[in-house]
């Protein structure tokens, strides 16, 4: 049989350029001044899969092979780098566990790299840290296309873990490969050789070595080594809760200054940006961007600076007591912080109705990105909301599926929506606007079957066969782990700055002569920003803002 080819032999030259790109022996004798020499032998093993914070190598002169091994110890040489290249992906940047085995083909010379010497090379040399991070991220955007990875799901889309557990990797930017239960032939074979049954599905292949039976974000992360090499121990100048748009610009601004950055994030970056498939408004691009390449690329940028971002780690409660405050995670780890950022967001309400945590997944979705699409087919869809975020999702769907109802509690989309995208639904002949109208029923077996709505003017039901409801019925914001150290509006928003009244401040003790600053808590030097803010514009843009304006305030708290 023929063996599969190298990566380098199956894409564009251009491609090539960009993610094996040939240093210059100018660029070489700088990276030279950064690392050490090192000579290396034939069949030498460099890196192990699995081993952490791993150095990067760039050759001088000889070869190093990448060999990905599978799940069955299976290698497969999948790279070959030649003098002037480099090695590494993005978990090379991360600090997470390598994916792949180095080793030399023959008697070379190196120049080897740790990770804290490649990270400040990047940040001190533009034009190398471009060509390395370049090189990193088209690599791994190649790797998470051809499933080159260190995982292996095995799932059914009929299971709404499965779609969970799929979402948690995608927008980790994790590469894996999938096998769909549903297209195989002898499930209970495949099966049977893991040891699990079909009661543990979705299953998780680790590393090739372990299984991971419907596991939890939590686990996944941990399997992955995500969070290794984070020590959440040390006290920061920055703990930043939550990595939407606020919470990654707060990172980025905050690391690029040199302050020591921690982001919790409770399931994976990107927050509900990174669930929008098409961002039209956001300064800079015309054409729109994703939501998810928006953030990966926010998440990157944070990285390089320094930001140790930690993932499906959610904040649980906070000290605030006494200083310095401590944000607690994981059962008892606390991370102590002489500042915190507040960024969590808000997340789309779950309307009262019954049998929508089962069918969550399995028919009922809160996001439209193309995997959600993916399994609506050709089908029809209903999408339950008035909002800016109702209409780009139904205007996306429209693409694909055969017909959208958009089903409005209010009497018209005016009140909530912009006009551009108002006017787009009323030019489209696959979407049909129901006001005054609500879902007051949900059916089905495994699966969402059939749907009865309520017309509002009248009170006539109707039960439609549709499989397909996306929810984006404005949010609620994520705000209960504070417990009662800070003043929260009416609605659970974080109040700050002049929004908070004297009796806010009297009943924390706010201990200053001065009045808290713009998006200041209730208490000295915690910030909220974003969404979660009570006041806020709800726009990745203000976001962004809100998040990079409030480091300027985490200084002047640091240096008070
Ligand atoms: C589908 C959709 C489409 C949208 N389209 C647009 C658009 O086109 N243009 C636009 O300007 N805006 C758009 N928005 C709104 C925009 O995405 C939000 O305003 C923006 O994401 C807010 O950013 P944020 O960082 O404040 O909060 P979020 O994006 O909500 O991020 C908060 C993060 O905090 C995390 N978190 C929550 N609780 C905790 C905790 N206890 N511990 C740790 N982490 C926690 C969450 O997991 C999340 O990742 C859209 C929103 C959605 C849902």
């Amino acid at each position: 049989m023929a063996q599969p080819a190298l990566i380098t032999d199956t894409i564009a030259p251009e491609q090539r350029a960009l993610m094996f790109p040939t240093l210059t022996s100018d660029q070489i004798a700088r990276i030279a001044s950064h690392g050490r020499v090192r000579a290396v032998s034939a069949g030498e093993a460099l890196i192990q899969p699995g081993d952490r914070s791993v150095p990067v190598f760039v050759v001088k002169t000889g070869r190093l092979n990448v060999i990905r091994i599978g799940g069955c110890g299976e290698q497969r040489l999948i790279v070959i780098h030649g003098p002037g290249s480099f090695t590494g992906e993005a978990n090379t940047l991360l600090g997470r566990p390598a994916l792949m085995r180095v080793e030399a083909a023959e008697p070379g010379e190196t120049i080897e790299l740790a990770r804290e010497q490649m990270l400040s090379l990047v940040q001190n040399d533009t034009e190398i840290g471009d060509i390395i991070m370049r090189g990193y991220i088209y690599r791994r955007l190649q790797l998470i296309s051809t499933g080159l990875g260190d995982v292996v799901l095995l799932g059914s889309m009929h299971c709404a873990s499965t779609l969970r557990v799929k979402e948690f990797l995608s927008r980790n930017g994790h590469p894996y490969q999938y096998v769909d239960l549903d297209k195989e032939k002898d499930v209970e074979a495949i099966l049977d050789r893991l040891h699990v049954s079909s009661k543990d599905v979705p299953v998780l292949i680790c590393r090739g070595s372990t299984t991971l039976k419907n596991p939890t974000n939590e686990e996944i992360a941990r399997c992955l080594g995500f969070n290794a090499s984070i020590d959440s121990t040390h006290l920061r100048d920055v703990v930043i809760v939550g990595a939407g748009p606020a919470g990654l610009a707060a990172a980025v601004y905050g690391a690029s200054e040199g302050l020591d950055v921690m982001v919790i994030e409770a399931n994976a970056p990107g927050g509900q940006a990174g669930a929008s498939s098409r961002i039209e408004n956001y300064l800079g691009f015309p054409l729109g961007v994703s939501g998810q390449e928006l953030t990966t690329r926010a998440f990157n940028q944070a990285q390089k600076f320094g930001a140790e971002i930690m993932i499906a780690e959610g904040a649980a409660s906070l000290q605030c007591d006494s200083m310095p405050y401590r944000v607690k995670i994981n059962g008892d780890v606390l991370v102590p912080a002489r500042t915190i950022i507040l960024a969590m967001g808000a997340e789309y309400r779950r309307p009262p109705l019954p049998n929508l945590s089962r069918f969550t997944g399995a028919g009922v979705y809160f996001n439209a990105t193309p995997m959600e699409a993916s399994l609506c087919g050709a089908e029809d869809v209903i999408i339950v909301g008035g909002g800016n975020s109702a209409g780009q999702a139904a205007m996306f769907l429209s693409k694909t599926v055969r017909r959208v109802y958009m089903l409005v509690r209010g009497e018209s989309l005016a009140s909530m929506m912009s006009r551009y995208l108002i006017r787009r639904i009323e030019d489209s002949e696959t979407i049909e606007v129901r006001t005054r109208t609500e879902i007051v029923g949900l059916d089905g077996t495994n699966h969402l079957e059939t749907v009865r709505w309520r017309d509002k003017n009248t009170g006539r039901e109707e039960t439609h066969a549709i499989r397909h409801v996306f929810m984006m019925t404005g949010a609620v914001p994520n705000t209960a782990w504070l417990g009662g150290c800070i003043a929260l509006d009416e609605k659970g928003f974080v109040k700050t700055g002049p929004s908070l009244t004297q009796e806010d401040l009297a009943v924390r003790r706010w201990p200053l002569p001065r009045a808290p600053q713009l998006f200041e808590t209730s208490l000295p030097s915690i910030f909220a920003v974003g969404d979660v803010r009570s006041g806020s514009m709800k726009r990745v843009a203000s976001a962004v803002g809100e998040g990079s304006t409030a480091i300027s305030l985490v200084h002047q708290a640091l240096s008070g």
